[in-house]
């Protein structure tokens, strides 16, 4: 990943985007294995401009999280394909039965950011699962600059926020 300056709209700096993001860092972590890493940043850009989704495959602990495989699924959101998305359920539902008898699960959902911070924002914590791992991958003029990962403290329902989790691969 080199060094790209990423642009930050005005609606990052929002009292309501900021409102999304809890202080700190998660106390668990993601663990990619380095392919997974690699395909969820290939899929990312080669979606540029707009914004692609997936899921995240592989298995969960105590202290965190550990990614195997990423999948593509496709974004429904058409109309605002470059700001939003929105996971095709049957691509869900394919891959979860896919997975049923293995010992491997989904285990979070990943979406680009084009030409925006790898940062979530407040339609994205509408959409989040505890228990869920958000990997936000920023692409700037087709080129990933960063990646960020994040988990809701509680359910949304109960007023959980994003906080950045932190990851390897
Ligand atoms: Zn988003």
């Amino acid at each position: 990943m080199s060094k790209i300056d990423i642009p930050v709209p005005e609606r990052f700096l929002s009292t309501a985007y900021l409102a999304v993001l809890e202080d700190g860092e998660s106390e668990q972590f993601c663990r990619f294995a380095p392919e997974a890493m690699q395909m969820m940043q290939d899929i990312a850009a080669q979606g540029y401009p707009d914004e692609i989704c997936g899921l995240l495959i592989g298995t969960a602990d105590a202290q965190g999280w550990q990614v195997s495989d990423v999948r593509q699924v496709e974004n429904l959101n058409e109309e605002r394909a470059a700001d939003r998305f929105q996971l095709d359920p049957a691509g869900y539902q394919t891959i979860d039965t896919e997975l049923r008898g293995s010992d491997k699960e989904i285990i979070g959902v990943f979406h680009s950011h084009p030409d925006c911070p790898a940062k979530p924002s407040p339609t994205d914590l509408t959409s989040a699962w505890e228990g869920f791992v958000y990997p936000i991958v920023s692409v700037c003029d087709g080129k990933v600059a960063e990646v960020n990962c994040w988990v809701v403290t509680d359910e949304v329902s109960m007023g959980g926020k994003f906080q950045r989790l932190p990851h390897q691969s």
